[in-house]
């Protein structure tokens, strides 16, 4: 299986090579296999690609909004036209099912570029302020260059959550995917392309935690918009606070589920299988810590059980197929550790533990597993993961589950599964977290803002919220008398 694009880089319309940047080799993770080499990017790649960026903006910035928007929702419409293809290509880099990747990744995508596309005539209006004679307006002017940095978790999504808004706003683009995914967002800059975006505008360029620096530190970046861990949050954060660049972070999470005893226990057990096992578990906003009810517990427990043994583990690109390998090797060690640390630590094993015995070959496979009787102090309840790895904590009482839910120093999600609807709305109030969830999990449609607080990030991506974030206000007073000075 080969999936070699033109060259590393795409700048200013085109793809570009510079074989001397670290070769960068994208496996297929159902197989180990080496499906493409590229490039990471050198100083001269990076130094062109923000040129570039910077020459088309200000142009770009000028044309109306109506214009940018048209090009957008006509990249959305390309998107959806070669589902299929990109979903294959997605599936190759990231390894997740086809069966996922054919509704959720391409088509989350197009949904950003359709939705920004469409609000955009009116999501960057200003205001009129009356001053009694005198006046002043807003206006909302696109920041300039911004940088994106993306996890590999959902590489198309990510390109495009970030590209669509900035686009919008009438920024222009330089994104940099996961060394771990590097194919994804190349097809995205060819379609922009395609769909009629002047050049320049969205490049893609190649590199891992050694590249990203030379972009968040370059002189002509307004904003970085990064996707990734807390670990590296914190690094970018700092590095733009030395230029006062504007920053967004969608980091890491460890988010709680609670279930209480009334709750549709079909529905919740769904809601924690989908918010632990979708994407093998590569998910910032799963719900890690699904604290049940004592009183439904067992019940709980033994449906999850037999629902989580019947997923079918396998072949990727087999449409049947429900749960793939992880993203690396190095992922997959990672994760087994932690497994090996959560049996270390006391915490009951219900099922899985290990490498499906069945799955040959050297693809990263894990199982889902899921612990019960999981103590808040446990390493397993405290870290991401970031996979397929479900701990359950018993609870008694509201209170005590708030509290035992917030103490954490991440703040990404949480969601509550009850029939008592007062209940579920005084309990999400009381949790914190960026982005919560009543009776479902880890629904993200493009509408509604998307993001964490704590140390989990700040800023928001989707919803008309993100246009705040690629965009500043600037302010007109209007004098319309004769100026009296005292001097
Ligand atoms: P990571 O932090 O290792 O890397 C993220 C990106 O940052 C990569 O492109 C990497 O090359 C780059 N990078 C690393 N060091 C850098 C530096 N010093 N300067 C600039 N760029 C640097 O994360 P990952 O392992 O790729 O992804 C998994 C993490 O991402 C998890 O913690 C997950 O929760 C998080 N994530 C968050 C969201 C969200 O929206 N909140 C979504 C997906 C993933």
């Amino acid at each position: 299986m080969k999936a070699q694009p033109i060259a590393s880089h795409f700048i200013d319309g085109e793809y570009i090579e510079d074989t001397d940047g670290t070769v960068i080799e994208s496996l297929y993770p159902a197989t180990g296999e080496v499906i493409a080499r590229l490039h990471a990017a050198t100083p001269a790649i990076i130094e062109k690609a923000i040129a570039a960026a910077k020459r088309a903006q200000p142009e770009w910035a000028a044309i109306s909004p109506t214009a940018r928007g048209r090009i957008l929702k006509r990249a959305a419409e390309i998107m959806r036209e070669r589902n299929r293809e990109l979903s294959e290509l997605e599936t190759l880099d990231t390894g997740k099912p086809i069966q996922e990747t054919i509704i959720a990744d391409p088509t989350s995508g197009a949904d950003s570029f359709e939705f920004f596309g469409g609000v955009i005539a009116a999501g960057m209006n200003g205001s009129y302020i009356p001053l009694g004679g005198d006046f002043a307006y807003t206006k909302r002017v696109p920041l300039g260059v911004c940088v994106g940095i993306g996890a590999w978790n959902y590489p198309q999504q990510i390109a495009c959550w970030k590209g669509a808004p900035a686009l919008a706003a009438g920024n222009a683009m330089v994104f940099k995917p996961s060394e771990n995914t590097p194919l994804g967002a190349l097809k995205i800059a060819e379609i922009l392309i395609e769909a009629g975006l002047p050049k320049g505008l969205f490049n893609v360029i190649q590199g891992d935690r050694n590249t990203g620096p030379l972009l968040v530190n370059h002189p002509d970046v307004a904003k970085v918009s990064l996707t990734g861990s807390v670990p590296t949050g914190r690094k970018v954060a700092a590095a733009a606070a030395g230029s006062l660049k504007h920053v967004t972070m969608e980091l890491g999470g460890k988010s709680p589920l609670i279930v209480f005893d009334d709750a549709d226990l079909d529905s919740a057990i769904g809601g924690a299988m989908l918010g632990n096992f979708y994407s093998t578990g590569q998910v910032c906003s799963n719900g890690t810590r699904v604290f049940v009810s004592r009183k439904v517990k067992d019940q709980f427990l033994s449906r999850l059980k037999e629902r989580t043994e019947k997923i079918t583990i396998g072949d990727p690109m087999d449409e049947a197929t429900q749960l793939g390998p992880m993203v690396s090797f190095d992922q997959r060690q990672k994760v087994l550790s932690y497994i090996d640390k959560g049996k270390a630590e006391g915490a009951t094993l219900i099922t899985g533990g290990g490498i499906p015995n069945h799955v040959t070959g050297e693809g990263y496979y894990v199982q889902p597993t899921v612990f019960a009787d999981v103590t808040d102090d446990m390493v397993i309840a405290r870290e991401e993961i970031f996979g397929p790895v479900m701990c359950v904590l018993d609870f008694d009482d509201e209170a005590e589950v708030i509290a035992r839910a917030n103490a954490t120093e991440f703040g990404l999600s949480a969601g509550v599964f009850t029939a008592d609807l007062s209940r579920g709305h005084r309990v999400v109030d009381q949790l914190q977290a960026g982005t919560l969830w009543i009776n479902t999990y880890n629904l993200c449609p493009v509408e509604i803002p998307f993001g964490g607080s704590k140390q989990s990030g700040f800023g928001r991506e989707n919803s008309l919220a993100a246009l705040e974030h690629y965009s500043e206000l600037k302010t007109v007073y209007v004098g319309m008398g004769k100026v009296d000075a005292p001097y």
